[in-house]
């Protein structure tokens, strides 16, 4: 998967993504749109949010505290039905579309999806 450079311009906005990984601990909003807020709260400048096991569960909890990991599972995948994330999404890293997402600052990896600077070879 290649990527372009940051290209922050045309029809490009800013959004704070603190502001993001508030609406997805939300339990007022839809799960899709909950999953979509997570992914956009957390993702690096490749558009991939990663989390440590368990921790995609904690975020979507309901009002009584509670997601079970198979309900996680299953909102990950109809948030991937609507088009929302990419379909290399899953539990542990939730990917956006670059053409939805670009960020200038921040990772350009992803342990989930095995994505790691080339290594520049050295004599
Ligand atoms: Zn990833």
């Amino acid at each position: 998967m290649r990527r372009t450079s940051f290209q922050f311009e045309g029809d490009f906005a800013a959004v704070l993504q603190e502001e993001y990984k508030q609406r997805a601990r939300d339990p007022r909003y839809e799960y899709r749109h909950r999953v979509e807020y997570a992914a956009m709260g957390w993702a690096n400048r490749i558009g991939h949010a990663e989390f440590p096991p368990g921790e995609l569960n904690k975020i979507l909890v309901d009002k009584h505290g509670v997601v079970p990991s198979k309900d996680a599972v299953n909102h990950v995948r109809r948030t991937k039905e609507w088009g929302l994330i990419e379909s290399e999404s899953n539990r542990r890293c939730l990917v956006l579309p670059e053409y939805r997402f670009q960020k200038g600052i921040g990772d350009v990896t992803c342990d989930d999806h095995g994505i790691r600077p080339a290594k520049r070879f050295r004599p």
